[in-house]
């Protein structure tokens, strides 16, 4: 640890509000890590809950850590190595930050295998969507895994924490083992863990609780609206992992925002399908009636409330994003995206007279069973936005989002390959080729990088082995790991697997059947 690293801390407290900070004696210190840059990981909602609801109790103190390529890490609060702590609790929200989890123990100077650690070290558990979905190639550096919400696990997982961390270890471990949605791989038990949630969101608060320029919804105060979705796309890893559908009550998120709005002009609405909660048009009327500016997550395309539109622009939302995710009527029938071209138009052209600034358009590229008619039919439909938009003269700014279908643990299409490398990039330049010239801007995720995510998703135990020789964060070091370990990428990432093998994540009992999975992901296939 270094003077650099202790005034870079201090530096970022400076400019916070809302730092919780408590004296060590007498309480169970937690580190709360993610695994990525401070820019990032302040945006993420799921941590800031996480910070308020350890700091809830008395006898815990919790501090927060980043992983800042090349620095040392320390907890921001008290600028203490990670080795003072009793606990290291990760949350893990993508794939690619796997490689940083790992980086982080090697730099603590912890054994990094959890068998390899004893209670001299500090015990170390990780929760979040990726852990929910497929523990199993993170699983080996992890003494417990949370699988499902915090709110529904930890009450009954900190106590036995606290009054097990001094003792030990494998004692603590087999008492973590017995509780509901906790993985021990070291203690399995003998039937899939069942995956936790809170029944009801009446008694959370989720909510921004530190506030800071430095990262990259600075200007946002967040608010979880709902959790969870009750639309069906076979690709959505968000469906599966944070089913049921739950809403925040209509009077509390009044309650947070005026608590918000004390800091930030702009509210930002966060949730999957923010647009379903009951009462959305009489949230955004009432909020826009406080004098809020508006961001919401999520927009619907069937049917586009003009309310909700209308309040979203009054309250000066500058860019509105849509998903059609496929171009074509029938590829939307595959992944069930329950939504027509006509559907789209009509959601464009409302938006074309609002006066926002920018309209994004998120599709997906090598969904299964896609076609160079189905690219065809995105660059159209993409045109015929474009078309709308100009017509009206407004200046709004039309982007494309191209992300790589990458096959994700947990939903109707995990048996499915993700589309070759050369295809995508193929695809992906002639998209470029076709619309960048009409002046529409096309933003791509990378192919190889998507393969890599790919690999993750569906990973086994075997991956562990990859991510410990995964010695710097490029395609080429990804490529040297997986040379020395002998991995076959196309195994994981390109091949269709069989419905009837066993899956690395069958240790998980997710809530949805298996029956219903294989179900849905026939229904799918009837419409290639
Ligand atoms: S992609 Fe969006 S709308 Fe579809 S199931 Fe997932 S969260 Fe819901």
């Amino acid at each position: 640890m270094g003077w650099d690293e202790v005034k870079e801390a201090r530096r970022r407290l400076a400019r916070e509000e809302g730092v919780i900070l408590k004296d060590w004696g007498g309480r169970l210190p937690i580190a709360l890590i993610y695994p990525n840059s401070y820019y990032v990981g302040m945006s993420n909602l799921g941590l800031h809950t996480l910070y308020r609801y350890l700091n809830s109790y008395q006898d815990i103190v919790a501090e927060r850590a980043f992983w800042d390529k090349g620095q040392a890490i320390i907890s921001l609060e008290s600028q203490r190595p990670l080795s003072d702590f009793a606990v290291l609790a990760f949350t893990v929200s993508y794939e690619l930050d796997y490689f940083n989890v790992i980086q982080i123990l090697k730099t603590s100077g912890l054994p990094l295998y959890a068998a390899e650690r004893n209670e001299s070290h500090p015990l170390v558990i990780a929760g979040g969507p990726c852990i929910i979905a497929n523990p199993m190639p993170l699983a080996p550096f992890f003494d417990a895994l949370c699988i499902g919400e915090a709110e529904a696990i930890l009450p009954a997982m900190l106590p036995v924490i606290s009054g097990g961390i001094s003792g030990k270890r494998d004692e603590l471990l087999k008492a973590l083992a017995k509780l509901p949605g906790v993985y021990v791989s070291r203690y399995p038990i003998n039937i899939p863990v069942k995956r936790q949630w809170a029944p009801s969101l009446d008694e959370a608060t989720v909510s921004s609780v530190i506030l800071t320029p430095d990262t990259e919804l600075g200007d946002l105060y967040l608010i979880e609206v709902e959790r969870g979705c009750n639309w069906g796309c076979r690709f959505c890893l968000t469906k599966n992992a944070f089913r049921p559908m739950r809403c925040h009550p209509l009077d509390k998120i009044l309650a947070e925002a005026e608590r918000g709005l004390k800091h930030r002009q702009r509210l930002g609405l966060v949730g999957a399908a923010v647009p379903d909660h009951p009462q959305i048009e009489e949230l955004l009327i009432k909020l826009r009636q406080m004098g809020a500016e508006l961001s919401v997550s999520s927009l619907r395309m069937k049917p586009t409330s003009h309310i909700v539109l209308r309040e979203m622009a009054r309250g000066s939302a500058r860019t509105i994003a849509l998903a059609p995710e496929a171009g074509s009527a029938r590829l939307r029938r595959v992944i069930k995206k329950d939504v027509s071209e006509d559907d789209i138009l009509q959601s464009i052209d409302k938006i074309a007279g609002l006066g926002i600034k920018q309209l994004k358009l998120y599709f997906m590229l090598g969904l299964p069973s896609e076609t160079d008619e189905d690219i065809a039919a995105m660059i159209d439909l993409t045109l015929k936005s474009k078309q709308i938009l100009d017509k009206r003269q407004t200046g709004v700014r039309l982007v494309l989002n191209l992300a790589p279908f990458v096959p994700k643990a947990g939903t109707p299409f995990q048996w499915l390959p993700m589309a070759t490398i050369a295809t995508l990039k193929h695809r992906l330049s002639f998209i470029k080729s076709m619309l960048q010239p009409k002046g529409i801007k096309v933003k791509a995720e990378s192919p190889a990088w998507s393969q890599i995510q790919a690999v993750l998703s569906r990973g086994d135990a075997r991956l562990a082995e990859v991510l410990a020789n995964w010695e710097d964060f490029s395609l080429a070091g990804w490529r040297r790991a997986v040379a020395k370990c002998q991995l076959d990428v196309d195994f994981y990432a390109h091949q269709r697997w069989d419905k009837t093998q066993k899956l690395p994540w069958d240790i998980i009992d997710s809530g949805t059947k298996t029956a219903h999975l294989k179900q849905e992901l026939e229904r799918a296939l009837a419409q290639y």
